[in-house]
């Protein structure tokens, strides 16, 4: 076992702490959201609190005051590539507070069950604490909890492991309950509900980013104004066009569109540099239309990647891309891997999510070393890596891939062989090409890399001039599906708006070989219950409730009750999984109706991939609720389980928007021609 690692300090925890935001207002405010299900109300909450940080106080400290007030909004204690993630056990928690507020731990074990909110139990049993009077409150001699200090707690939690992390854990989670004041309880049940790695209060990162989007506009920080006066007078020609719009709106005096473009140019900063340490950094020092100057593409830290929208026909391909020039590429069925190659030498992967998996691929970046040139120093390549069987020269099953362990320390002792196919080049030497098309992208990957046996390839593909013979695609379809791909992708090659981090466009396409099933694409849901099982399933569940995500109320809608499609040994190993997760009752985060009791509801913590025959409107489930019919929702008809998708977080499954989106693509519903949005 492992010695237990404590985590140093950071440089700043001290700088930052004498000035930091108290935690009990934050929590005032958390309080205040929790009872409020309007977006947009709780987006001016947000926004106030911000731009208090900007106007008043220390300038000095805004930016540690203001980094640790994104991430505590967002429950985040660093940026997704870190691979720090806050989520303690229920046993360790429960510990704290019996601890902390001398309750025992049976009673606190007790209220959770009957309550369903450890966080609530937490904040009772310090308000009873002061009803009896305890010799536990030590209120009168510490000062109050701060924000920095909470950051700084959680982070350190979360990055312990190894033998006696339990006792270390547990003794910080008490020494922040015990610093609770009296009167504002509520900081033990948002410490614990953080703790446990969701608020529960419909705050997404999407609210926090818009929030700090219209602070930003509204309170312009001081380094930025000097920053501003600075640049007055230079022409504008050459920002992008979010920036144009911006400025636009300013001088005509239309706020609530400089407030949108705003959004937009915050967002787009954050899908290229997803890290509130930078963002933060940046948007204090220049304002906001020098924004993408500071957040671009950089080496190291992972770029959103782009994705693509599901189609259900070659037809539908051909009328989406409506006479421009596109290439098809086969869809290989492995994981998505950014490759980094940094100028210093070192090197990194980056997963779907965000996560590096440098550790879990050592040897991808080894391979696009020995592709690359002499010429390259620094890159970025999108890449899938696939499980690859070297003597027969094959693409083998993700079941295969799905098997490999975490870490690998190289090809040669690695469980399962990987070969790297890529598809895209985001940076070379110094420079991004975000903003080229994919034409000039893959003009420059082929220059700089060439293929590698059984170590390194790219994508198959067939550029495709429109001449209304649609046979092609199909026989390359057939040719993808023949080779252990999953289908096909649709790339616009001259799409003026290059590659496009984090956004889900027409400009680029997904045609699985399920559209020939049915729907176009498989969903990604969120197992949030189970029905116990009879007969043959006794002692397993039955079924599972799944559920879509609505990222804009952070609420997971029910959308299907599954029980086909899986194995003994899935039955066995999900059940296993999710039981460490159980939680006593449904929380509000969940919306489900109460004709779905379930016998056990868990935590959302994993993300499924499912099939579907189709999609219906229902009363029973609440995808997408109300937007088709007041009261009712909608729910995926005879649904099957493929696999778990543990290359995606909860917050990460399939939206009640994309839900939506496909309803309304589906030819029952209006003959196939359902319009749908460019943007989710
Ligand atoms: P989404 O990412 O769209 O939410 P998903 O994670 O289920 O859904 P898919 O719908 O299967 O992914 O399609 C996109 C994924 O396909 C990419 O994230 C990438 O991992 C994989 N992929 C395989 N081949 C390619 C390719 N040639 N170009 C782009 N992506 C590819």
């Amino acid at each position: 076992v492992k010695p237990a690692s404590k985590p140093k300090a950071s440089k700043t925890d001290n700088k930052a702490g004498t000035d930091s935001l108290e935690y009990s207002e934050l929590c005032d405010v958390f309080d205040k959201i929790e009872g409020i299900s309007g977006r947009l109300e709780i987006q001016a909450i947000v926004t106030d609190l911000v731009r208090k940080q900007i106007d008043e106080g220390n300038a000095d400290s805004l930016f540690e005051r203001l980094r640790d007030l994104t991430y505590l909004l967002c429950n985040q204690v660093a940026p997704a590539c870190d691979n720090v993630e806050l989520g303690v056990g229920d046993a360790i928690l429960i510990k704290a507070i019996s601890d902390a507020y001398g309750t025992q731990k049976a009673i606190v074990k007790q209220k959770y069950e009957a309550e369903g909110d450890l966080g609530s139990v937490a904040q009772s049993s310090k308000k009873k604490q002061k009803t009896l009077g305890s010799f536990f409150t030590s209120n009168t001699v510490t000062k109050p909890l701060t924000c920095h200090e909470v950051l700084q707690t959680l982070k350190r939690i979360a990055q312990t492991s190894g033998k006696d992390s339990q006792k270390i854990k547990t003794d910080s989670i008490k020494k922040m309950l015990v610093k609770v004041t009296q009167g504002k309880e509520s900081q033990a049940k948002f410490i614990i509900r953080a703790l446990q790695g969701r608020l529960r209060i419909g705050l997404a990162e999407s609210t926090v980013l818009k929030s700090l989007a219209h602070a930003l506009a509204l309170s312009v920080p001081p380094k930025a104004k000097d920053a501003m006066k600075a640049i007055k007078g230079e022409s504008n020609e050459d920002y992008p066009s979010e920036v144009k719009e911006y400025l636009l709106k300013k001088s005509a005096k239309d706020k609530k569109g400089m407030l949108a473009a705003a959004e937009d140019i915050i967002k787009k900063a954050y899908s290229e540099v997803p890290s509130f340490d930078k963002l933060v950094e940046a948007a204090l020092t220049v304002p906001l239309q020098e924004l993408h100057k500071e957040c671009t593409l950089t080496p190291g830290i992972p770029v959103v990647p782009m994705l693509a929208k599901p189609t259900k026909s070659v037809q539908e391909v051909l009328k989406r891309l409506n006479g421009q020039r596109f290439t098809l590429e086969y869809k290989y069925d492995g994981e998505r891997a950014q490759v980094h190659i940094l100028q210093d030498g070192k090197s990194k992967v980056f997963s779907r999510n965000l996560l590096d998996t440098s550790e879990k691929y050592p040897e991808a970046t080894k391979y696009v070393e020995e592709a690359a040139d002499d010429s390259v120093k620094s890159c970025v390549l999108d890449t899938e890596v696939v499980a690859y069987d070297q003597k027969k020269d094959k693409l083998v099953p993700f079941q295969v891939l799905s098997t490999r362990k975490k870490t690998e320390d190289s090809a040669d002792t690695a469980t399962v062989q990987v070969i790297v196919q890529a598809f895209d080049l985001m940076y070379l030497n110094g420079e991004s090409l975000l903003s080229k098309t994919l034409q000039q992208r893959r003009d420059l990957m082929y220059k700089h890399f060439s293929p590698v046996t059984g170590k390194f390839c790219f994508a198959v593909s067939l550029d495709y001039e429109e001449d209304g013979d649609s046979s092609r695609i199909e026989e390359f379809l057939d040719q993808a599906i023949k080779g252990q791909c999953e289908g096909l992708m649709v790339k616009a090659l001259d799409g003026d708006n290059g590659y496009e981090p984090s956004k889900r466009t027409f400009n680029w396409l997904k045609l699985k070989k399920d559209y020939l099933e049915g729907m176009g694409d498989t969903f990604d849901l969120v197992p949030i219950g189970a029905f116990y099982g009879k007969g043959k399933r006794t002692g397993f569940y039955g079924a599972y409730l799944l559920a879509c995500y609505d990222p804009e109320t952070e609420e997971f809608q029910s959308v299907c009750k599954i029980g086909t499609g899986f194995s003994d040994e899935d039955l066995k190993s999900l059940a296993e999984s999710l039981n460490e997760h159980k939680i006593p009752q449904k929380t509000s985060q969940y919306n489900v109706s109460d004709q779905l009791e379930c016998d056990v509801w868990f935590d959302a913590v994993q993300v499924w991939e499912a099939k579907a025959a189709d999609l219906s409107k229902s009363s029973a489930h609440r995808g997408a609720i109300g937007k088709i019919e007041e009261g009712r929702g909608i729910g995926l008809r005879f649904p099957r389980f493929e696999r778990l998708r543990d290359d995606k977080k909860p917050d990460q499954a399939t939206t009640a928007a994309q839900v939506l989106e496909m309803y309304y693509n589906q030819d029952t519903v209006n003959g196939g021609d359902g319009e749908a949005s460019d943007d989710e």
